[in-house]
């Protein structure tokens, strides 16, 4: 318990929102640097401003709004983490919409979010598996054969240091093959040379990722029979 506290305060700045400096609602990053913030903490800032509150990058000149977007993965981890946040925005949601008597947008998306919460109990914060503790790092996927094989949507994934290369063909076989169990045939890429399937990331940065502080660029493939 002790331990798991420590972590939650090692971990705290990376899922607090630096504008109002409490946990990420709505978590939403800015797609040019990666840099998250509340939703609404960020559109209102970027109402008066075109550049990112945290690094100053410049968004972009005249339309900062639209280099935004909705970043699930990590509010996943802020409700993990933070025990009865998810339930409190909720009850806070309600609360707003009632006194002001209109309906609440988007209800089913956070219904969705309470049944999700509800299959994965808070314990599996403990399951060495979900790896949500762990310093993260951001990689974006690329489909190699666009023609013949699906593109991944979100193609910039903020995961563990730790995660393997097994861990992103089983990601990549459900999105592709919309089943984790043909994660065998898929092949993992970095720099067109193909990556074992037990590396981790914080190997493949530090062996083959000098260039750049960018995201960690690999590309995905159906598996070739060498
Ligand atoms: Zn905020
Ligand atoms: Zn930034």
């Amino acid at each position: 318990m002790m331990e798991k506290r420590a972590k939650l305060k090692k971990v705290n700045p990376e899922i607090t929102c630096g504008l109002c400096k409490g946990y990420l609602v709505e978590a939403t990053t800015i797609t040019e640097c990666l840099h998250t913030f509340c939703r609404s903490c960020l559109v209102k800032f970027l109402l008066e401003n075109n550049t990112c509150p945290r690094c100053g990058d410049l968004i972009h000149q005249s339309h900062p709004l639209n280099y935004i977007s909705h970043d699930r993965t990590m509010q996943d981890i802020v409700y993990k983490l933070v025990p009865n946040l998810q339930e409190n925005e909720r009850k806070r949601q309600i609360e707003f919409y009632k006194k002001r008597g209109i309906q609440m947008p988007n209800g089913d998306a956070y219904e969705e979010d309470k049944k999700n919460m509800e299959k994965s109990p808070p314990k599996q914060v403990d399951n060495k598996d979900f790896h949500r503790l762990d310093e993260q790092v951001n990689i974006c996927l690329e489909c190699k054969e666009i023609n013949t094989l699906k593109s991944l949507k979100r193609r910039i994934l903020r995961l563990s240091s730790l995660a393997t290369v097994t861990h992103l063909k089983k990601f990549v076989a459900l999105k592709v093959f919309d089943t984790i169990d043909r994660y065998k045939d898929v092949d993992i890429l970095c720099n067109e040379e193909l990556l074992g399937k037990d590396h981790m990331l914080k190997f493949i940065i530090a062996t083959r990722w000098r260039n750049t502080d960018g995201p960690l660029l690999l590309h995905y493939r159906r598996k070739m029979e060498l």
